[in-house]
């Protein structure tokens, strides 16, 4: 009996508001750098008395994002209490949205190979907020309760059972967080903890509608993690299938230093939550009007541009993956080219020169030192042949070294666009060495043409007008 993969996923995105969900507190990125406890207020630990405000901000975040993922905006939600204790959780319960999420039905696109030719569509179940848990720190023996995370603005995207392999999952998490990058909703990195995963595995007969228990394994933080966690859980279930056994549904923690889950907690002890709505915060209702502002600011699905450069620019994996992989080098892109530039040649500096730079120097498109001004003035230049192939890769390499403009750099080195003199001089050269040419062409015969124009490219180092090189052909040839 074969089985066959069967996986849905609970993805937590942290949003990158200003502040916490329900308070006042800088809503921080990275708590590496901060010391125990410094970012907290009355709200977030609990104290008597203090009373939660949403977040506009957060808030506005949330909705984009449940935007850009095609779900319905529910105009019309409110927040449950979940409780639980747990030592992290200073209020002994978590604010989400269980009975009435503010988003259902979304649906992302993504390809699922390297080459983008694969194409698959995952189907969102629910999207909703909710509140972050503190962080328990072990220490010396002891446990120390750090209360920095407390109360940070999460969102929640639930998945139908569609993922069929490691690779599909990977890629829709690749897509979830270009989608949250372009639309600076959340940097999403895994690393950094603003991105967890809880995969849930169950396998099926081969051809059969029923798919197995399923298992949940929680808190993934690395692609490599989520991977080995799944290849874990198949072979497990596999092993235990082939023995006629039964699989038990289960919670599953990944152990990433030995690559192994353990079981946490099975059905017998699930938690009886008990979730009522709650009653600190009033209902949320969502005008028509701050949902259409919300929709002008989700961008572009990033998928639907990665189509574009695939089947209408025909651009290599290179370059795809250059200009997907930074969204303020996307956002330039996509207006040079709705500017009228040539979408290959700016990829072309992009993906050659500009991204080399951006790996030696380990930067973002941001730290580019010379200005969209600049950029478009030497795209320009090239465009209107003032400057050779070779030229304009010496120019660049110094305006990303200097900052300096196209023009100040041309005047440094010297270079002059190629004239019609020049081209005439080399189109004589070139008749003299081979006679036979001319009298071929004179006769009537035009196919050394192209010989005779690639002749003077190479002589002119690639800087001569090929228009201009056929005009002055033609002159010789009157
Ligand atoms: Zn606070």
């Amino acid at each position: 009996m074969s089985y066959e993969l069967v996986i849905w996923l609970e993805v937590h995105i942290k949003l990158n508001s200003e502040n916490k969900l329900f308070c006042q507190c800088h809503n921080e990125q990275e708590f590496e750098s901060l010391e125990i406890n410094t970012n907290i207020c009355p709200v977030c630990t609990w104290q008597p008395g203090a009373l939660p405000v949403l977040s506009q901000e957060a808030l506005d975040k949330a909705v984009q994002l449940w935007i850009a993922l095609g779900c319905e905006v529910d105009r019309w939600s409110y927040f449950d209490r979940k409780s639980y204790f747990y030592p992290d959780l200073p209020m002994w319960y978590q604010i989400t949205q269980q009975w009435r999420p503010t988003n259902i039905n979304g649906e992302v696109n993504f390809f699922v190979d390297k080459e983008f030719k694969e194409q698959k569509t995952v189907r969102i179940r629910d999207a909703h907020i909710e509140t972050d848990t503190g962080k328990s720190l072990h220490e010396d023996g002891k446990v120390v309760l750090d209360y920095n995370r407390s109360w940070t603005p999460l969102v929640e995207i639930v998945t139908h059972p569609d993922f069929r392999s490691t690779e599909e999952v990977v890629a829709f998490l690749k897509q979830l967080q270009r989608i949250a990058k372009f639309n600076k909703i959340s940097d999403a990195e895994l690393e950094k903890g603003q991105m967890r995963v809880d995969v849930n595995v169950s396998l099926k007969e081969e051809g059969s509608d029923e798919f197995g228990t399923r298992t949940e394994t929680k808190n993934m933080n690395s692609f490599s993690g989520i991977i080995k966690a799944i290849e874990f859980e198949e072979k497990r279930q596999t092993e235990i299938l082939r023995a006629w056994g039964e699989i038990e549904q289960q919670t599953r923690a990944w152990d990433a230093t030995s690559w192994v889950s353990h079981v946490m907690r099975s059905k017998e002890d699930a938690m009886d939550y008990r979730y009522f709505p709650e009653p600190d915060l009033p209902v949320c209702e969502l005008q028509d009007e701050y949902i259409d502002q919300m929709k002008d600011i989700v961008v572009e699905d990033p998928f639907l541009r990665i189509k574009k450069y695939k089947e209408e620019f025909a651009f290599n994996k290179e370059y795809i993956n250059t200009l997907i992989n930074d969204v303020d080098m996307n956002n330039t892109f996509e207006v040079l080219i709705k500017d009228g530039y040539e979408a290959k040649e700016v990829a072309k500096r992009m993906a050659g020169p500009i991204q080399r730079w951006l790996n030696d120097n380990v930067s973002a498109y941001k730290d580019i030192v010379f200005s969209e001004a600049y950029f478009r003035e030497f795209l320009d230049r090239i465009s209107s042949w003032e400057l050779a192939n070779q030229q304009a890769k010496v120019v660049i390499a110094e305006m990303l070294q200097s900052g300096k403009s196209a023009q100040e750099i041309i005047e440094e080195k010297g270079f002059k666009p190629i004239s019609w003199e020049e081209i005439q001089t080399w189109i004589s050269e070139i008749f003299e060495q081979q006679p036979e040419l001319l009298e071929q062409m004179k006769s009537g015969d035009m196919k050394p043409k192209w010989f005779v124009i690639w002749q003077v490219m190479k002589k002119s180092w690639g800087a001569a007008n090929p228009q201009m090189i056929g005009e002055s052909l033609w002159k010789i040839l009157a």
